[in-house]
């Protein structure tokens, strides 16, 4: 089956036998026993509930994973991902990550003893020259938020290979639609499913995707027992989410591709970064390893007035954070996504007062074009 259908038709709801086409919200916190010592199954939403437990059953699928687990946020899945680990393990991680995750690794992981150690994850002599003993795992988002830079998974996967160490990608701005890290060597999957895959900006959700059943097993013990766990509504909200997953990347890519030209175009423009341009320094490893780009921009203005002029002046798309919704967003990382990074970093990593990033969405591009257009006026 391919993808697109799997998005759909993937996983066959079990627990009912009305014909009923959509999966129903178990909305129940409890669920009661057949007798002592006994269960249905189920006992208590925390542990499972089978709505969760069917939009997980189609998360693991699309990953290619031996399960999935559903949590609350994107932040929350990190979180308990992270209580894998024991004060004074070594994790590498990307150095052009997602603030968020930035400010959890910082904030909370190395208060907890976890030594966090950035590295250009693109430059695979970095990487190697990196890991040390106690390296535990490697941390990879790709494309990387904001400045779209692409790591090679396998390329970093044979480079730890044989070793006790996890790799582990974060595909929010991809989805399995367009690349599969699983396939690529990737031990954990990571998700923020208030993006694509919720794709409507109504929602927050989080996914853990681990490749074998004891990673799974450890993770849903961590899942179960902190409790960030996604509620059936917004399990629902998920399902039906991912069903147009498919339609939903095609046109937002398609859109993406014909505003990184157009913007390429502009006076005022001085840079702009998407991982499908031909000029993109690593096309030709996003060509390897993944189906599509994705639809997320970022570009640099000539000014930082320019900047303002366009976020104040927008119409149709929204200054707003988040990405991966129907609604194109605009956003300033400077004041949102990265204001937690310390500015050294943040310039270091080409995120000024200029950058503006876009979460191209799936609208008519004519009325993309114009509002930019005339916002930039
Ligand atoms: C948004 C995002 C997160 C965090 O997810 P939330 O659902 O906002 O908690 C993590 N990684 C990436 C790449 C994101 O874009």
């Amino acid at each position: 089956m391919k993808l697109d259908t799997a998005c759909i038709h993937g996983v066959k709801d079990r627990t009912h036998g009305t014909g009923a086409v959509c999966a129903p919200i178990y909305q129940t916190s409890t669920f009661a026993h057949p007798g002592v010592a006994q269960s249905t199954g189920y006992d208590y939403t925390r542990q499972q509930n089978p709505t969760r437990e069917h939009l997980e059953r189609i998360m693991a699928q699309l990953e290619g994973g031996a399960g999935a687990l559903a949590f609350s946020s994107g932040m929350a899945a990190i979180a308990t991902l992270m209580e894998l680990f024991s004060p004074g393990d070594q994790i590498l991680a990307s150095d052009d990550l997602y603030g968020g995750t930035i400010r959890l690794f910082d904030r909370i992981s190395s208060k907890n003893g976890l030594d966090i150690r950035y590295v250009d994850t693109c430059d695979l002599s970095a990487v190697q020259a990196a890991l040390t003993p106690l390296t535990k795992a490697v941390y990879v988002e790709t494309p990387s938020n904001p400045m779209m830079r692409v790591t090679d998974i396998a390329a970093v996967k044979s480079l730890i290979g044989g070793r006790d160490i996890l790799l582990i990608t974060d595909n929010t701005f991809l989805t399995p639609y367009y690349c599969r890290p699983i396939e690529l060597g990737a031990d954990i999957v990571t998700h923020s499913g208030t993006k694509y895959l919720g794709g409507h900006n109504d929602t927050m959700a989080g996914f853990l995707v681990p490749a074998d059943d004891a990673l799974t097993e450890r993770l849903r013990f961590l899942h179960k027992t902190t409790g960030a766990c996604l509620s059936p509504f917004d399990s629902f909200l998920l399902i039906r989410g991912i069903k147009t997953l498919a339609l939903r990347m095609e046109r937002a890519q398609q859109n993406a591709q014909r505003l990184a030209h157009w913007l390429l175009a502009q006076n005022k423009v001085t840079a702009v970064h998407y991982v499908g341009l031909e000029t993109h320094p690593s096309i030709q490893i996003s060509r390897k390893q993944a189906s599509g780009f994705g639809s997320m921009i970022s570009f640099a203005v000539d000014s930082p007035e320019t900047a303002c002029h366009i976020l104040e002046n927008v119409k149709l798309i929204l200054y707003a954070e988040s990405l991966g919704g129907v609604e194109s967003l605009i956003t300033y990382p400077l004041l949102q996504t990265h204001a937690d990074v310390p500015e050294e970093q943040r310039l270091e990593r080409g995120i000024t007062d200029r950058l503006l990033r876009l979460s191209v969405g799936i609208e008519h591009i004519d009325d993309l074009i114009g509002d930019l257009a005339q916002a930039m006026e």
